[in-house]
C-alpha cells in the first residue's frame, strides 16, 4: 500500500455487513434497502438486456436517454434556471462514488485543501488522499449538527481549493437551511472556490427542503452536483450515478472518469432513464415511507435507552450510547450482534479525531417495518 492509502484498510460498511452475515444479526449498518426498487424499472433493465441496448460499450458520458432524463429531473424538481445541456453538462458515472473520486482527481493538486463536513462519508477521506490533497474538517456537533459558518470562514486559507458538501448529510441526517445555503454560496463566491455537492439523498428529506447549491447566484460556474439512482430508486447494486454542472467542469470530471472505468454499465442506464421519469407520486411515496420508518426506529431506539438525534433527512439515525454508561462506539458495534442480534455502524470512524464521535452509533432505517420492529424489540433487551 502506498502512503496515500495508509490507514484506509477495509471500509466500515464492508466490515459491519460481514459481521451481520457471520452472526445472522439484523443489518442496520450499511445503508441499503431490503426491498428492491420499482418492478417497472427492473423490467426496463431486462428489456434493455434482451434488446441488446447497452450490452456493448455505451458512450463515455452515458447513454443519451439517461443524460436527457437527468437534465429533465433537475428541471422538474429544481426548475434549474440555467438548463443543463445533456450533451455537455451531464456525465454518467459508476455510482456517486465514482463521481466523487473523478471530481477529486480532476480538480485537486497535491497540497490543495478540501473543506468537508465531519463526520464524513468514508470515501471522501480516501478520494482526497488519493488525489494527494488534504481534507480539512468542519465538525458538525451534536445535538443539532448544524455547520458553524464562522468556523467555515476561518478554515478557508489561500490553499483551499474546494468545498466538498453533503446535504442531506450522512450520517447525521442534517439538512442545510436556506440561510446556510446562502451563506456557504457567498463564501464560495467570495473566495473563488470550487464546490462539489453530494446530493444522493435529495429525495429523502423529512424536515426542511433540498435545494441544489448550483442553483444559487454565482454557483453554477463553480459547482459540480452529484447524485445517484442507488438511494432514490433503491437499486444500490446497479451503481448508476451522475455528475452535473458547467460544461468546463464536467469535461474535467469526464477526463478522469475515462481512465477509471472508461464507461458505466449499459443496460441499467436505460432503466434508470425510465426511473427518473416516474410520476411525482413515486418520489412522494419514497419520502413518506421513509418518514414512517424513521419514526418507528427513532422511537424504538429512544425506548431502548439511546439518546436519539432524529434526522431531518437521509435514511440514517445517529444515536449516542452514553446513557448506557458506554463510550466506545466501535467496541459497542462489534459486540452488538452478540448482545442482541443487531448490527450498526460507529460514527467515530467518520471523524479525523475519533474522540469527536466517540460514542455515536448510526442505524439505517431503509428496512421493512417488521424488520425495524424486531430490531427495536431486540435493542430493548440491552438495558
Ligand atoms: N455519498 C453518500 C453521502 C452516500 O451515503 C453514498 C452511499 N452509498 C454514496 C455517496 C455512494 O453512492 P453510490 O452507491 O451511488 O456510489
Ligand atoms: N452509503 C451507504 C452507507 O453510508 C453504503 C455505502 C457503502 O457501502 N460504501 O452506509
Amino acid at each position: 500500500l502506498n502512503r496515500r492509502l495508509d490507514g484506509l484498510g477495509t471500509t466500515i460498511f464492508a466490515e459491519m455487513s460481514a459481521l451481520a452475515t457471520a452472526t445472522g444479526a439484523i443489518n442496520l449498518g450499511q445503508g441499503f434497502p431490503d426491498t428492491d426498487g420499482p418492478e417497472s424499472v427492473r423490467e426496463a433493465a431486462v428489456r434493455a438486456l434482451r434488446d441488446g441496448r447497452g450490452n456493448q460499450y455505451p458512450p463515455g458520458p452515458g447513454v443519451p436517454e439517461l443524460r436527457a432524463a437527468i437534465a429533465g429531473h433537475q428541471r422538474r424538481f429544481y426548475g434549474q434556471v440555467h438548463e443543463l445541456d445533456p450533451d455537455t453538462d451531464v456525465l454518467v458515472t459508476a455510482g456517486a462514488t465514482e463521481a466523487i473520486a473523478a471530481s477529486m482527481l480532476a480538480f485537486l493538486e497535491p497540497g490543495d485543501e478540501v473543506i468537508a463536513f465531519e463526520p464524513f462519508y468514508d470515501s471522501y477521506a480516501a478520494c482526497v488522499a488519493m488525489a494527494g490533497a488534504k481534507r480539512v474538517p468542519l465538525t458538525l456537533r451534536a445535538p443539532s449538527f448544524r455547520p458553524d459558518l464562522d468556523r467555515l470562514r476561518d478554515l478557508i486559507t489561500p490553499r483551499t481549493r474546494l468545498l466538498l458538501l453533503n446535504s442531506p448529510h450522512n450520517p447525521t441526517g442534517m439538512v442545510l437551511t436556506a440561510e446556510e445555503r446562502t451563506a456557504i454560496a457567498a463564501l464560495a463566491v467570495e473566495h473563488d472556490l470550487l464546490v462539489v455537492t453530494d446530493e444522493v439523498y435529495e429525495h429523502v428529506v423529512f424536515d426542511g427542503d433540498h435545494v441544489p447549491l448550483a442553483t444559487l447566484p454565482g454557483m453554477r460556474e463553480r459547482t459540480v452536483a452529484i447524485s445517484s439512482a442507488g438511494k432514490t430508486f433503491s437499486f444500490t447494486g446497479w451503481k448508476v450515478g451522475w455528475a452535473m454542472g458547467d460544461a468546463r467542469l464536467v469535461a474535467a470530471v469526464r477526463t478522469a472518469k475515462q481512465f477509471l472505468t472508461y464507461v458505466s454499465s449499459g443496460p441499467f442506464q436505460y432503466a434508470v432513464a425510465e426511473a427518473l421519469r416516474l410520476p411525482d407520486a413515486y418520489f412522494a411515496t419514497l419520502t413518506a415511507d421513509l418518514r414512517r420508518r424513521r419514526d418507528l426506529l427513532a422511537d424504538g431506539l429512544g425506548a431502548a435507552g439511546f439518546q436519539v438525534y432524529r434526522p431531518a433527512g437521509t435514511y440514517f439515525v445517529t444515536t449516542d450510547i452514553a446513557p448506557f454508561g458506554e463510550r466506545d462506539a466501535y467496541a459497542f458495534c462489534r459486540a452488538l450482534p452478540e448482545r442482541c442480534g443487531v448490527v450498526a455502524v460507529p460514527n467515530s470512524v467518520f471523524y479525523d479525531d475519533p474522540e469527536a464521535g466517540r460514542s455515536q452509533v448510526r442505524f439505517a432505517f431503509c428496512k421493512r417495518d417488521d424488520v425495524l420492529k424486531e430490531a427495536a424489540d431486540r435493542l430493548r433487551t440491552l438495558g
